[in-house]
């Protein structure tokens, strides 16, 4: 699917092809010469982090094992409320391993924050994040992304692992909808959803 096919869905490509690739070359290089001679567990977040995990991972070279968790946000309003649930657990007990979680967007923070903790509990020898965008409102969280892609302005953007209602995640760049699509608010409605 590309810019074409969108038509007037898409009211403005935010960061190119291009810019994604060449800043997930960036994260690569950084985190391959942190982890120099460790051997590194991916914690990817579905759905949202699909994209930027297959292609952080194909641009590291140090060795790598991949896991996936799937979490569910309960939220009214465009927040997330940090209450959240575990709907796919880890394969692997990360005890002692190093891992790095995977997300798209830091937005709140509030789902990270609660993943962090989580995971903290089970013992692993190190965690840290990699996160592709981060919102402002982001900054009011006290949580740590070592890796991030880009800062963004308070939008609510579409691509590259990024949906609404489902739609939009295979899109090779990160865009803004047009506001006919979404009626004019992106406000989900209140309960709960996956990221
Ligand atoms: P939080 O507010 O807890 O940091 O964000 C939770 C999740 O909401 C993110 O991991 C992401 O999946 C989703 N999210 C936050 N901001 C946006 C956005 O602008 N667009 C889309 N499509 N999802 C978002
Ligand atoms: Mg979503
Ligand atoms: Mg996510």
């Amino acid at each position: 699917m590309d810019e074409k096919d969108l038509g007037a869905d898409l009211a403005s490509v935010l960061i190119p092809e291009g810019r994604l690739q060449d800043k997930i070359q960036e994260l690569a290089a950084k985190v391959d010469a942190d982890y120099a001679g460790q051997e590194l567990l991916l914690v990817g977040v579905l759905k949202g982090a699909v994209m930027v995990m297959a292609d952080l991972a194909r641009a590291l070279h140090s060795p790598v094992s991949m896991d996936w968790m799937a979490v569910s946000s309960y939220g009214s309003g465009t927040k997330s409320s940090g209450v959240v649930r575990i709907l796919k657990d880890l394969d692997a007990d990360i005890m002692g391993r190093h891992v790095l979680i995977v997300e798209d967007i830091v937005d709140s923070g509030l789902t990270l924050s609660w993943l962090v903790s989580n995971l903290r509990s089970r013992g692993p020898a190190s965690l840290e994040i990699c996160a592709l965008l981060r919102k402002p409102d982001a900054i009011k969280t006290d949580i740590d992304v070592k890796y991030i892609g880009f800062d963004i302005p308070n939008e609510f953007v579409i691509g590259y692992g990024l949906d609404y209602a489902e739609r939009y995640r295979n899109l090779p760049f990160v865009g803004t909808l047009a506001p006919h699509v979404y009626g004019g608010t992106t406000e989900p409605t209140a309960g709960e959803q996956q990221d």
